[in-house]
């Protein structure tokens, strides 16, 4: 929509006082920062001074504190090369665990929980997974393992495939945590 006259007016007139007001405060600010510049070499030879004026203290107190920074530094210097050399070699082990009754296996990290699947605790062959339609008697799904070499069910349990491997998955990280948190605590080595 064109703009009448008038309003281009009121336009040009409201950019005048804005100018005004940022120009006002711009000098505003520039003359305080030249003025800190010109306090500048003073404040700093004051604390300069006073930082580095001698003062009588007893030789206990400088030994105790040079004591307790190495001592601080030395800690820290081992808590870091400790989580350097610690990349997670306990996760890269734990690609199997038994839940349910069923042994799961995994593929290890870092590219998080993939390949899982279930395989019987006894012979170790991977289970063949069947779709329940109504779980126990309920109208909700489950899950059946069964071993066909062992030629026996091992478990029923709630959910589809995916819920399940989704408890699974759950449970797996939680140890991963725990597992972590125990290394990350300094004082439980
Ligand atoms: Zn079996």
């Amino acid at each position: 929509m064109p703009k009448l006259d008038s309003q281009i007016k009121k336009d040009t007139a409201s950019n005048v006082v804005v100018n005004v007001v940022a120009t006002v405060i711009a000098t505003g600010i520039l003359a305080g920062l030249g003025w800190l510049a010109s306090q500048f070499p003073s404040v700093f030879t004051n604390i300069w001074r006073y930082i580095t004026a001698p003062m009588s203290i007893s030789r206990w107190i400088v030994w105790l504190a040079a004591g307790y920074i190495s001592f601080s530094l030395l800690r820290g210097l081992l808590r870091w090369v400790r989580s350097v050399l610690s990349v997670p070699a306990e996760d890269w082990n734990y690609v199997e665990d038994t839940f349910d009754g069923l042994l799961w296996r995994w593929g290890p990290p870092p590219h998080g929980l993939h390949h899982l699947a279930s395989f019987c605790p006894t012979c170790n062959t991977r289970l063949v997974v069947e779709r329940i339609l109504y779980f126990k008697g309920t109208l909700n799904p489950g899950t059946s393992f069964f071993c066909e070499t062992c030629n026996r069910e091992l478990a029923q349990l709630p959910g589809n495939l995916g819920d399940v491997k989704d408890r699974v998955g759950r449970q797996i990280e939680r140890k991963v945590r725990e597992q972590q948190q125990i290394r990350e605590t300094p004082d439980n080595q």
